[in-house]
């Protein structure tokens, strides 16, 4: 039997699929084939008169699918972005590492974003003794790009009422609601430059109002640098290790060494289903069918801890490790991408 070639090393980068062209100028919204601005972009803010930042830079988009009632990403970068902001420390830990990494090559691709850059910003919370997630932005940014240490001065913003979360408003209420909220606590900026992080960019309003009031005390061009822009972009084509890290929530990293030494045996493929025992303390069953849309399994790790955000664990990871080898890559990325397009309607479940 072939040894699968090892494909995690263990020291993964974010693969940067910036947001596909065409796209907006100055918000990377997407725009038709010829024009330069989305049609948000064309006009003012709904209640203001100035935009007041410079641009957007974001690595590639965030989707989810909320039809079954919670929140599925839908590409690799928002399963990084979900782990970043609500994963448990772990998932948190891998996540801060691939995108801090994914800033510095974002940054390396749009140098304007940091050349010349003085001040670091990032929306604070309400209630200062809460971090703000584009404050930790500002921290791996800086690790993964030393020359801006010492630029952060999101200490000397205030948000002077507590608006909750905005996320769910439509896009004039989240306007109206973040106009004039923050508060730059320093005379002068002295026309420096700012570049400002925040993690997820939706609407703009709270970027535009942190922006109005840094150009309330005088900064330069300002510009953004998101993780992810919100969007309904489709067709991105990803590669069969990017899909596997999507499924395995990237715990494919760690434990690359677990994963290849799990023995698959039994395997029987047909048209529409895929069987296997992967051994380990016990054998266990696998059994992925296109037609009923489901992954059965029955492995403690895959009850407890995949099934719910249908993710893969190192039995199933190594069954398409494993698919990778004896059919060729070309069918097992199909059937990667065949679930993964179609994820709200799959089920992950044990047997
Ligand atoms: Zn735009
Ligand atoms: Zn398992």
């Amino acid at each position: 039997m072939a040894v699968p070639d090892r494909i995690f090393i263990g020291n993964e980068k974010i693969p940067i699929h910036l947001v596909r062209k065409p796209y907006c100028d100055k918000c990377m919204n997407e725009v038709s084939a010829g024009e330069s601005l989305c049609h948000f972009c064309k006009e003012l803010p709904p209640n203001g008169d100035d935009w007041y930042f410079n641009k957007v830079v974001c690595m590639g988009t965030y989707e989810h699918d909320d039809s079954g009632g919670k929140s599925v990403p839908l590409n690799l970068l928002s399963r990084l972005v979900w782990m970043f902001k609500y994963g448990d420390k772990k998932q948190q830990g891998n996540a801060k590492r691939v995108l801090g990494d994914g800033l510095r090559q974002v940054s390396g691709l749009f140098p304007f974003l940091i050349d010349g850059v003085q001040y670091l910003v990032a929306s604070p919370k309400f209630d200062k003794s809460e971090r703000a997630f584009g404050e930790v932005l500002i921290d791996l940014l800086i690790k993964n790009c030393p020359s801006l240490a010492g630029k952060d001065i999101t200490s000397i913003v205030q948000r002077l009422r507590d608006e909750g979360d905005i996320k769910l408003e439509k896009r004039e209420t989240r306007f109206e609601k973040m106009a004039g909220i923050h508060h730059v606590d320093i005379p002068d900026l002295h026309g420096q430059k700012v570049l400002i992080l925040d993690d997820v960019f939706t609407s703009g309003a709270t970027s535009w109002d942190l922006s109005r009031a840094l150009k309330d005390r005088n900064a330069g061009e300002i510009n953004v640098l998101a993780l992810a822009r919100a969007s309904n972009f489709t067709n991105i084509v990803y590669d069969f290790k990017e899909l596997l890290m999507f499924f395995t929530g990237f715990d494919s990293i760690n434990e690359s060494k677990n994963i290849n030494d799990v023995p698959i045996v039994n395997l029987s493929i047909t048209n529409t289903s895929i069987k296997c025992i992967a051994k380990g303390t016990q054998n266990y069953e696998i059994m992925i069918d296109t037609d009923d849309k489901i992954v059965l399994h029955d492995c403690e790790n895959f009850q407890h801890k995949r099934v719910n955000n249908k993710e893969f664990c190192k039995h199933i990871t190594k069954l398409f490790l494993e698919l990778s080898q004896k059919r060729g890559v070309d069918f097992a990325t199909q059937l990667l991408e065949t679930i993964y397009r179609d994820l709200p309607t799959w089920r992950f479940q044990s047997i």
